[in-house]
């Protein structure tokens, strides 16, 4: 990985509002996980009873996939927390381009461009199945 020394990192206001936002959301998901966690190991002491395990293994597994995507979030918070100490933030990182505002105000996690995003779901539809992550 490259390091780029001569530039500073000069966040601007954007970024720094994005990165507040991303910081905050961090911190809820985390707090959301080590709740999810502690209700999880919790339920679990409760279902000691055969006839209540086929209910209890229902709710382990949302409680699973509940716990699974916020974790996914997570990544990507931190990714893209990652990206702006970085300074490529907002950079495609398919054809690095600047990706445009109004994409990143709706997805603040995205690492591509319009174009490259829709090209890359072109693929997709083209060869279903390929994972282009
Ligand atoms: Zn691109």
């Amino acid at each position: 990985m490259a390091l780029r020394k001569e530039n500073p990192i000069q966040l601007g206001d954007k970024v720094e509002l994005v990165r507040r936002q991303l910081l905050e959301q961090r911190e809820s998901l985390s707090l959301g996980l080590r709740v999810a966690t502690a209700e999880f190991l919790n339920d679990e002491s409760l279902y000691t009873d055969a006839i209540d395990q086929a209910s209890a293994d229902i709710d382990k597994s949302f409680a699973m996939q509940l716990k699974n995507r916020d974790r996914d979030t997570l990544i990507q918070v931190d990714g893209a927390l990652r990206r702006i100490e970085a300074g490529d933030f907002g950079i495609c990182e398919r054809c690095e381009d600047e990706i445009s505002e109004a994409r990143i105000k709706a997805f603040p996690f995205t690492t591509l461009c319009i174009d490259c995003k829709a090209e890359l779901e072109s693929e997709e539809h083209r060869f279903p199945g390929r994972n282009s992550n």
